[in-house]
């Protein structure tokens, strides 16, 4: 009787690892390689549900600041900066739309998909100041 036991646990033990193997093994590795290779080291991420709007009225000075700037994303120039973002109607206004000139429909700050005062692209370009960015036409 206990000599059948530890056999029937050993067929177990056998078992287990094959079925890991089965969950660990992503798909994509078996797809690349039979597929014809050319993959694009683009994260599909950004494509799926996030349409874009376009700023049809940005400031072009500070699309050109930011975009000299180098930085990657606002997050990260704001990033160890002690900054407000300015206000528009008295919320704070979208970056991603000042700076970058579009900005994803599904934006938690959609409704601040306008154009902006004088005053209020004067408070973004003191903000960019307060980052660090170089000023405009110092090239
Ligand atoms: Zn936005």
């Amino acid at each position: 009787m206990r000599y059948h036991k530890s056999v029937s646990s050993g067929i177990l033990n056998m078992a287990l690892p094959a079925s890991w193997y089965a969950l660990l093994d992503p798909p994509s590795s078996r797809e690349s390689q039979s597929g014809s290779g050319g993959e694009s080291g683009r994260e599909p991420r950004a494509q799926s549900g996030s349409v874009a709007t376009f700023n049809a009225n940005p400031d072009r000075t500070l699309l050109r600041r930011y975009r000299d700037s180098g930085h990657t994303s606002i997050s990260r120039m704001m990033e160890g900066h002690e900054v407000t973002v300015p206000k528009h109607n008295n919320k704070p206004v979208c970056l991603v739309w000042a700076l970058k000139g579009e900005c994803s429909a599904t934006c938690k700050r959609k409704n601040q998909h306008v154009r902006y005062s004088q005053a209020t692209n004067e408070a973004i370009s003191q903000l960019l100041s307060d980052c660090g960015v170089a000023p405009a036409g110092s090239s």
